[in-house]
């Protein structure tokens, strides 16, 4: 799928919890008005009903797992999978497929209405094979001791929660082996922007 390289310029996203991957979709959709696809977002819109994913997973987890109005109870589909690894593959395995032909729907869509600038996020980009839709992944990084800062003051998370998911996620050297570029965004906003803006050269 890298035919719209010439036209169109597909970024990938990436980088571990809190790392700062929404804030440099911000800028990137105010400052270079990209066509942002968050891949989270995604797997919950097409989660619902009618939606693509939907029947499949009412089929796969059976009914305890709907609320009343049929919709996804996503606090119990997750605690189903959370203990449970082959249900993790499972759900994954409905999702992320869903997620990626949509996400490759709106590539189309997005190349005939003359987008030049589309972003794709997702913590698992690497791992769900979107090197070949992609015409360059970034990495998102932050020292990790600014994270927890972050993670604290932001989330309301403990100390040792965020190193606990910092910890269980991939680390600096996985994502650096795989991305094409690493932004820092250890400083504040201004530097991140500049960082981006040198490499967009604009
Ligand atoms: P998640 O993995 O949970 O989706 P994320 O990678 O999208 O997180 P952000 O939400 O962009 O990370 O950033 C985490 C928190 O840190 C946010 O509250 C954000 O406002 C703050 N933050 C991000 N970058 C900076 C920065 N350069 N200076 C100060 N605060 C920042």
């Amino acid at each position: 799928m890298k035919q719209n390289k010439d036209t169109m310029f597909i970024l990938g996203i990436t980088g571990g919890i809190g790392s700062g991957k929404t804030t440099v979709l911000n800028i990137l959709k105010e400052d270079y008005q990209a066509f942002i696809i968050e891949a989270d977002a995604l797997a919950h819109d097409l989660m619902q009903p009618e939606k693509e994913a939907y029947q499949q997973i009412v089929k796969c987890f059976g009914t305890e797992i709907l609320n009343e109005d049929r919709t996804i109870d996503r606090t119990a589909l997750g605690q189903l999978v959370f203990t449970d690894r082959k249900k993790l593959a499972q759900l994954n395995g409905i999702v992320h497929p869903a997620v990626k032909k949509d996400i490759l729907r709106q590539i189309q869509e997005q190349t005939e209405l003359g987008c030049r600038l589309l972003v794709i996020e997702a913590a698992l980009l690497l791992e769900d094979g979107y090197q070949d839709i992609c015409s360059e992944i970034w990495y998102v990084r932050t020292e990790t001791e600014i994270r927890i800062q972050r993670l604290c003051q932001y989330r309301n998370f403990t100390r040792e929660r965020a190193l606990n998911v910092i910890h269980s996620q991939m680390n600096d050297t996985y994502y650096q082996e795989r991305c094409q570029f690493t932004l820092d965004n250890s400083g504040n906003q201004e530097d991140l922007r500049r960082q981006i803006c040198q490499k967009l050269n604009r």
